[in-house]
């Protein structure tokens, strides 16, 4: 007998927002698609591409804001890029912590304990490898780049890592 789908099942991807989907640093002649939306005051150029491609991610993945937007995201993106609902996100503490390590992954340690993650992030750091390598569940990280963010190649990388998983 076949197992019923939970959410326990797929594994974690934690979503960085500046860099992935708010986009910058792109040459204005060479604009990508997407629209520039309002948070709080200042303008950030939401990807139309990552819009399309969260919604299709969430069928692998249990998706987790990880940004310093923090709950801010759910204020905004859901609406801007018509993702259903409020996703989990984390909150972080404001100083890096004494390790030099990342500031995200303690929150990241916390929110996933043992469970399998991705993490797609345009800041991974040499510390964020090293992170990784430790963990004992499977971790895969996806750097991108601040000008184009989430691609439909990170997709396709994201998909098959998740396949393999579930059927390893
Ligand atoms: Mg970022």
């Amino acid at each position: 007998m076949s197992k019923p789908p939970h959410t326990g099942d797929k594994p974690l991807l934690f979503v960085d927002i500046d860099g992935v989907i708010s986009l910058f640093g792109f040459e204005s002649d060479r604009r990508p698609a997407g629209r520039w939306v309002n948070v709080d005051g200042m303008l950030h150029f939401l990807s139309a591409a990552a819009g399309e491609h969260l919604p299709r991610l969430a069928e692998s993945y249990d998706l987790v804001w990880c940004s310093g937007w923090e709950e801010r995201a759910n204020d905004h993106l859901p609406h801007a890029l018509a993702l259903p609902g409020p996703l989990p996100f984390l909150s972080f503490a404001r100083a890096p912590g004494d390790t030099g390590a990342h500031w995200k992954l303690d929150a990241i340690d916390a929110h996933a304990g043992q469970r399998p993650l991705a993490w797609i992030d345009d800041a991974i750091t040499d510390a964020c490898e090293a992170w990784a390598a430790r963990r004992r569940a499977p971790t895969l990280l996806v750097p991108t780049e601040p000008p184009t963010g989430l691609t439909a190649a990170h997709v396709a990388t994201l998909e098959d890592w998740a396949r393999r998983l579930t059927h390893s």
